[in-house]
């Protein structure tokens, strides 16, 4: 049968780590959509267009071809065939990414795109931001995790190696972009289960997660 769980969240909330592991526990597939926006990011910035430009950042996005995996053990993103996983997760792509998915052209390119992957999809668990709100709203799961501003930073730091107060910065700087722009769906659907993962480790948060799709 069919079964989509979406894990919204912000960044450092552990989303990536556990919706991975959950992929992997229930033997699901795993769409990343935050590297999707990484990927045009990336292609906007090789393209030498403003960020801020929306006219000519959606021409890049429409104009781009985006191949991204779903197995969750092999991290596959590829634009024009140039493999970018490594480099979407960079400084660059992360201080332009917010602006990029804030353009409406670019949401509605990529929100068609994930229909399809999840559609092509048995079991599948997908990330991002408005997965339960947007992209698919009638999955049977739909979970919201959250952590304390400080706890998303210590683990963005570690996982990324940068300097606390600097990621500390950067999330907040994000986090207010990514929840004041002019086209924001709804981040937080009504009927998702909210999970506080501050005091939680990984282990827990998946086994957690795994009853609740066993229920
Ligand atoms: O999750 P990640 O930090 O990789 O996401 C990068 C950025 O992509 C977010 O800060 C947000 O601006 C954007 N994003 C989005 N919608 C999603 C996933 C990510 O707008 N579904």
């Amino acid at each position: 049968g069919r079964c989509v769980i979406a894990l919204d969240g912000p960044s450092g909330s552990g989303k990536s780590t556990v919706s991975r592991r959950l992929a992997d526990a229930l033997g699901a597939r795993y769409l990343d959509t935050g590297a999707m926006y990484r990927a045009v990011t990336w292609a906007v910035l090789r393209s030498d267009v403003d960020p801020q430009d929306a006219d000519s950042v959606a021409k890049v996005a429409a104009e781009l071809d985006l191949e991204i995996g779903t197995d969750p053990h092999v991290a596959r993103v590829r634009v024009d065939d140039t493999p970018v996983e490594t480099d979407i997760r960079g400084p660059e792509v992360t201080a332009a990414v917010s602006a990029v998915s804030a353009v409406p052209a670019v949401r509605k390119l990529m929100v068609a795109r994930q229909r399809e992957i999840i559609a092509a999809a048995g079991w599948i668990v997908v990330e991002g931001r408005d997965i339960a709100a947007v992209v698919a709203p009638d999955a049977e799961l739909k979970v919201y995790l959250t952590a304390s501003a400080d706890a998303r930073a210590r683990r963005r730091s570690a996982e990324y190696a940068t300097d606390v107060d600097a990621t500390a910065a950067d999330l907040a700087r994000r986090d207010r972009l990514d929840s004041t722009r002019a086209a924001d769906p709804l981040r937080q659907s009504v009927d998702a289960v909210e999970l506080d993962t501050t005091e939680m480790g990984i282990d827990e948060v998946v086994a957690y997660l795994r009853q609740l799709v066993a229920t």
